[in-house]
């Protein structure tokens, strides 16, 4: 049987890419640099990929920064102000980065990926210009390699649909401008000679989006008519798309079988028009092994609907969100890393899977396969992973606090007495090189736990006397302790693991290295208890703790694929409850839940939100619930959007939610006051994505603007997150003239 990748990660197993980006931005070298850096990366990535055997490789999945940036210079699509630079490099690295005098374009979610995409800006009085020298370029390098290539491509529709209108009005307006540089771009292609095939991205159709249904098929009517065309979506079904798409005259459709099961719905149709099917089984998305013996069953069944010439094994999506290989994962637990594939794995695996068709393949030989098996099954009873106790713990979970929010409020406004428009942060101070090198210091052994802590409980006193010097309400201890809000907790839980090379690209040269939950989780120990009532016991003021929420650790981490996700975060809560309990008896009695990442984990199809929705919810819920009536819940959340997803906010009951409106003054506050929300809420009042220190009379004006919306006793003060991306002589000013601005306006 034959295969395909629908693409590869581009960063570099080192990084190399990232390097050498780096180095090229700061002047430290030359373009030159970078373009050879990428030559090598996109020769070796294509080799890792002929050498496992996949059939079809897919070229132009190559970028320096963005792939939909890339399709931007592609159609020549250039926001105006940026137009007039002839560089074409500068250009393009101006578009993702912003220069001197122009600022960057903006950068969004790759649907419910972490990764990040430029967004185009399009207008109607736009006029398009075919640029293929990028494509030409890397076809012609595969080819000189024996490569055997698609090309693949951002479709029209999701081009468009992914963009927004700066002269108002909806993209897709725009397509009868897009579709002819689209047709002038397929025509170049195919003088490339040869059968070339095309790979169109169609990701847009995951989302039902039937509004555009009726393009979709105008385009591939006339952009498959001459060449070999494939459709492919990913990230979960789009059968609605399926439909058209089998009536246009498209070589093949590529299809999700991983997160987007109810594709299987569409096999009889597709059987019938007897085009190719590219069916992803092998998960783009996570880092785990796949069940090879259950996915050839899973093809033998789809095999009784479809010619085996007409199925193609292929991944779920493209690679890009895994990282590249266990190669160099010396430090991961052996069972564990067992049970992981990264992306050049997954090559094996496709390739394992397609020869588990041919006549004389043979089980009992194959290493890989008996390798996966015995991990597979291993898997499922290792001790490792399955914790009873845990299990138990969350089939008798308690979501509901004891005490309804009017009755909490009272107590806890009567036990804290802090005033109307108290101040308070988010939680981190500066990051600064000083407390990154302790951290380090002690995590390389250099210096040990008695010298750490003394350093940390430095740094602690040290911001409480600031807080107390500019006489805040609310105090923190300004988690100096922590890398990362999601690392921290789950370095201490069990069930996590902490790979040393897993990274994936967010967004242009930057990559993150999530968290692998592989088991049952759980806290043996306190995790935050030391550090806050530590700072609780060093001051008269409140001190908050300072916690990460489970949905949040869900969504930043890779999860395990052998449970649901809502089990996993129950799980999580239960850990995370333990800690509210601890801190409670340590005295510790106000305590802030971030819930960052909340937004994140929303589903892609609209019937799917209301599920997620009851789960995430309940599962923060459950954080709290041990908390005594008295005890003040807080929780942030790194947004500033609420209008969908207020009730949802509301329904998480928490006393008191700090949110990221500073950038939009009072108008995106309003929609709390319009529902009725009563819990206390913190609308950040200056932004702190920006090292600028706004001044007190500005602020007194934000104070007064929150006020026209909800009332003094319902409003918190605070800076809209984090503190921990600032130096100290932006936070200092900021903090104080924050809290003169309050007194301001308390004594108006
Ligand atoms: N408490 C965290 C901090 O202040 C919250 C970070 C975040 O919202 N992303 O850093
Ligand atoms: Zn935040």
């Amino acid at each position: 049987m034959k295969t395909s990748v629908i693409g590869f990660p581009r960063i570099g197993e080192q990084r190399e890419l990232k390097k050498s980006l780096e180095a090229y931005w700061s002047k430290k070298s030359t373009f030159d640099v970078v373009e050879k850096t990428a030559k090598e990366l996109r020769a070796r990535h294509w080799g890792y990929q002929k050498d496992a055997g996949i059939d079809l490789i897919a070229v132009n999945d190559f970028s320096l920064y963005d792939n939909m940036l890339d399709m931007m210079q592609t159609l020549g699509a250039i926001p105006k102000r940026f137009r007039d630079l002839e560089d074409k490099t500068y250009q393009y690295f101006s578009m993702a980065r912003g220069n001197d005098t122009t600022t960057a374009m903006e950068m969004t979610k790759w649907f419910n990926t972490n990764y990040h995409y430029i967004v185009p800006e399009l207008s109607l009085d736009d006029t398009y210009k075919l640029d293929i020298s990028s494509i030409k370029s890397q076809y012609d390098e595969a080819k000189a390699l024996g490569i055997n290539a698609k090309i693949n491509l951002i479709g029209p529709i999701t081009f468009l649909a992914l963009s927004k209108r700066v002269d108002g009005g909806d993209t897709l307006e725009l397509f009868s401008k897009i579709l002819p540089i689209y047709k002038e771009l397929v025509k170049e292609i195919s003088n490339f000679g040869g059968d070339v095939i095309i790979d169109f991205h169609e990701p847009i159709f995951v989302r039902g989006f039937e509004k555009a249904l009726f393009l979709l098929k105008d385009a591939y009517n006339s952009l498959a008519s001459k060449n070999k065309v494939i459709v492919t979506t990913f990230f979960e079904h789009s059968s609605e798309a399926t439909k058209v798409l089998l009536i246009t005259p498209i070589y093949g459709l590529g299809l999700d079988f991983v997160d987007g099961e109810k594709n299987i719905d569409s096999l009889g149709d597709i059987a019938k028009s007897g085009k190719k099917l590219f069916a992803g089984v092998i998960s783009g998305r996570n880092i785990w092994i796949n069940d090879l013996e259950a996915t050839k069953t899973k093809i033998d069944n789809m095999l009784k609907v479809i010619d085996e010439d007409n199925l193609i094994i292929s991944t779920s999506s493209s690679l890009l969100h895994t990282p590249f290989t266990l190669e160099y994962e010396d430090g991961l637990d052996k069972d564990v890393k067992s049970w992981l594939a990264y992306a050049k794995e997954k090559l094996n695996e496709v390739s394992t899977l397609s020869k588990m068709f041919s006549d004389d393949f043979n089980t009992s030989n194959n290493v890989l396969l008996q390798a996966n098996i015995e991990a597979i099954r291993n898997r499922k009873t290792s001790k490792k992973v399955h914790n009873d106790e845990v299990k138990n713990r969350v089939k008798n979970l308690s979501i509901e606090r004891d005490t309804p929010y009017e009755a909490r409020i009272k107590a806890q406004r009567e036990a804290f007495k802090y005033p109307d428009l108290a101040t308070t942060t988010i939680g981190s101070f500066p990051q600064t090189a000083e407390v990154r090198a302790t951290r380090r210091s002690f995590k390389n052994g250099e210096i040990d736990s008695d010298v750490y802590e003394a350093k940390m409980e430095e740094l602690i006193l040290d911001c409480i006397k600031f807080q107390e010097d500019i006489d805040l309400d609310v105090l923190v201890h300004g988690e100096f302790e922590r890398n990362d809000m999601v690392e921290y907790f789950g370095e201490q839980m069990s069930g996590f693991a902490f790979s040393k090379n897993g990274w994936v690209q967010s967004y242009g040269s930057r990559c993150v290295k999530p968290p692998v939950i592989y088991g049952d989780v759980s806290r043996p120990n306190a995790m935050t208890v030391k550090w806050s009532s530590f700072a609780n016991k060093n001051t008269n003021k409140i001190m908050k703790g300072m916690l990460t929420g489970p949905v949040t650790i869900l969504n930043w981490s890779f999860v395990r694929d052998d449970q649901p996700r809502s089990e996993t975060s129950y799980q999580i809560a239960v850990a995370i409850s333990d800690e509210v309990k601890d801190l409670e008896s340590a005295g510790v009695t106000m305590i802030q839940v971030d819930e960052a990442a909340f937004k994140e984990g929303y589903p892609l199809r609209d019937e799917n939100i209301a599920e997620y929705e009851r789960w995430a919810v309940e599962g923060f819920k459950a954080t709290v619930a041990p908390a005594k009536a008295t005890t003040q819940i807080h929780t942030h959340m790194c947004y500033s959007e609420f209008n969908d997803i207020i009730k949802t906010i509301e329904a998480m009951d928490a006393d008191v939610i700090s949110i990221e409106t500073a950038r939009s003054g009072n108008e995106l506050l309003k929609i709390f006051k319009s529902v009725g929300y009563k819990q206390e809420v913190g609308p950040g009042i200056y932004d702190i994505h920006s090292p600028r220190v706004p001044d007190v009379s500005e602020m007194v004006k934000q104070i007064e603007a929150l006020m026209e919306v909800l009332p003094k006793t319902q409003l918190w003060i605070n800076p809209d997150c984090g503190l921990k991306t600032r130096k100290w002589d932006e936070v200092k000013p900021s903090l104080r003239n924050m809290v003169e601005a309050v007194k301001i306006v308390r004594n108006k």
